[in-house]
């Protein structure tokens, strides 16, 4: 989804791209009646942001989560499927610890705050992945979703809780077919709205 402009991110073997399919499920996830919570687009055309612009944005409107769509695109034609990832810091530094000791004003370890600023939310974000896959797998007659961590750069800049969601492969030509179906994306807009709606309802 936020692979866009010049940058257009995986291509399917139908010549689906990413950027289309990612803002075209966004749209339609803005557009779903809600209850108690609106969504900000972080890109609501084809134009490119890049990725700390993405949490920026949110952080900037202390939203209440984050959630970043994308596809999957692999060599293998078979790889396919939904995959839910939270962040987790690739060099196994025990994120829990929160061992951050800078001082306040010291712009590199202000840098160094911004970087860990996902710490502190890894446990709620992996709730929120947790109630998001049970979502999709219950609504969606997909390819059953799985969830995995990652040191994930659009989600480590995020001040809430946050998750990124590969929506299948457009590599592999039938999650290619059912990426290009606007029932299965309005589908799919309907079971993401639900997860966000069970996750607040669980955080409150
Ligand atoms: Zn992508």
């Amino acid at each position: 989804m936020y692979r866009s402009g010049s940058e257009y991110g995986v291509q399917g073997p139908a010549g689906t791209l990413e950027k289309s399919v990612a803002l075209g499920l966004a749209q339609l996830i803005a557009d779903q009646p809600k209850k108690n919570y609106k969504v900000i687009l972080t890109r609501s055309d084809d134009y490119w942001i890049d990725i700390p612009g993405r949490t920026a944005v949110a952080n900037h409107l202390k939203a209440d989560l984050f959630i970043s769509i994308h596809t999957g695109g692999s060599f293998l034609h078979q790889a396919k499927g939904i995959t839910i990832f939270y962040y987790k810091e690739l060099s196994g530094h025990a994120l829990e610890t929160g061992s951050n000791s800078s001082k306040p004003g010291d712009a590199a370890n202000h840098q160094a705050l911004w970087d860990n600023i996902q710490d502190g939310h890894i446990a709620s974000s992996k709730v929120l992945a947790q109630v998001m896959q049970n979502n999709i797998n219950n609504q969606l007659k997909f390819s059953k979703s799985k969830i995995q961590n990652a040191d994930l750069m659009v989600l480590k800049g995020a001040d809430m809780p946050a998750i990124l969601i590969e929506v299948g492969y457009l590599t592999n030509p039938g999650d290619e077919k059912k990426l290009q179906s606007p029932e299965v994306l309005s589908n799919f807009a309907k079971a993401i709205c639900n997860g966000i709606e069970k996750f607040f309802q669980i955080q409150n």
